[in-house]
């Protein structure tokens, strides 16, 4: 089988048959005209299947190395959604990582708990501390790794191997399958926001699931036909265009943000930087273990609080402040101020976000001209 690199590339429906057209055409279009009735191409209603959402769910299967192919979802938070709609009931009952992206706790919290759903928020570094919450109603097992901001790892083996531990999904989209594979190493599922690296390029919102459960994968189709939660095609085929340079484009990532994690570290203003691919990282035999580098997401602790950490960010010129990452542009956001802006702060500081803490989402820029800007930041917002 060729590598997933060329998979990458040429996976997919391949050229168009009808025109040779190399890429899969954008097929902008709500319905396909049936021959006769009940006779058809496999397409009836984009809602329900449109040809090149099929082929980014064709090339996502390749990307992971799945038997089944991807459900591609209008954003992460749509695929997250379609995910507990479809496995839980009233009084069902989740374990969920304390420290995932704040809009699955918002889901959770906000929304399903109106409908009976029940989650517990365990740190996920330790294992037994997901045993200990798993109860008779469990369904789901879900975590994230590295965690955001403070990119503490999970170890998916070690969860998977948890006995009565029911289906443990794997938010993956800050290492992408080009650094991490969960279901390698035991998950049952794996979940993504397409919005981050694997488009890459700050065009589209999108996610997707997957999987080599075919009836799990079923019902989630259900899911996303009943409540209309579809990738629309344009979107299916920038993502498409953007997952050819995965590899590429992850190696790049990591090979930068470990560049600018290791000048910050020696950095006097920095009190602490936070990348799995640094050997001072406290969980850098796990990193290695499990991920083919550190990815392209960093944080970083200033001196001076809240004022220090906002100081910084206004004054970078190249570095753009913006609430995303796993874009081709680096991206710096102060969660205190920003992302976390609503959460007590007694409880910001037990999830490890400091005032002064920045996260940078390194992007393909010539490290040099990253590093230059946040040491001119560091200095002027003295
Ligand atoms: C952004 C993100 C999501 C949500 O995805 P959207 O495409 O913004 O809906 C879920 N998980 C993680 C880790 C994310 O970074």
């Amino acid at each position: 089988m060729p590598s997933a690199y060329t998979r990458l590339i040429h996976g997919g429906a391949g050229p168009d048959p009808s025109t040779g057209a190399i890429l899969t055409p954008i097929h902008q279009v709500t319905t396909y005209v049936q021959e006769a009735v009940g006779v058809h191409k496999g397409f009836t209603y984009t809602r329900s299947g449109n040809p090149t959402v099929r082929s980014l769910e064709e090339v996502l299967a390749a990307a992971e190395g799945t038997t089944e192919r991807a459900v591609a979802f209008s954003t992460g938070m749509a695929a997250t959604t379609a995910l507990f709609l479809s496995e839980l009931a009233a009084g069902d009952h989740v374990v969920c990582g304390a420290v995932v992206y704040g809009g699955t706790v918002r889901l959770l919290r906000q929304l399903l708990q109106k409908f009976g759903v029940r989650a517990a928020f365990v740190d996920a570094t330790d294992p037994t501390k997901v045993e200990a919450a798993i109860e008779t109603r469990t369904k789901i097992v879900f975590i994230e790794t590295p965690a955001n901001p403070t990119l503490v790892l999970t170890d998916i083996a070690a969860v998977a191997k948890i006995k009565n531990r029911t289906r443990l999904v794997v938010d993956n989209t800050f290492l992408t399958p080009a650094l991490q594979r969960p279901l390698e190493l035991g998950a049952d599922a794996v979940l993504y926001s397409t919005t981050k690296f694997l488009e890459g390029h700050n065009t589209t919102v999108g996610g997707a699931i997957l999987s080599n459960d075919a009836p799990f994968l079923e019902r989630l189709r259900f899911v996303q036909n009943a409540v209309g939660f579809a990738q629309s095609p344009f979107e299916a085929w920038l993502t498409v265009r953007g997952l050819k340079t995965l590899p590429l484009r992850m190696k790049r990532h990591s090979d930068n943000a470990l560049r600018v994690a290791e000048h910050l570290e020696r950095h006097p203003r920095v009190r602490a930087v936070h990348y799995p691919g640094l050997a001072s990282f406290p969980q850098a035999e796990l990193a290695r273990r499990q991920q083919q580098s550190g990815g392209g997401v960093l944080s970083f602790e200033v001196e001076g609080g809240v004022e220090a950490g906002i100081a910084v960010l206004n004054s970078v010129k190249l570095c753009a402040l913006a609430e995303n990452l796993g874009a081709v542009e680096t991206l710096i956001t102060h969660p205190a101020s920003m992302t976390h802006a609503d959460v007590p702060r007694e409880d910001r500081l037990r999830g490890g976000i400091s005032d002064g803490l920045i996260r940078l989402s390194v992007g393909l820029e010539d490290a040099e001209d990253v590093i230059a800007d946040l040491d001119r930041a560091l200095e002027v917002s003295c």
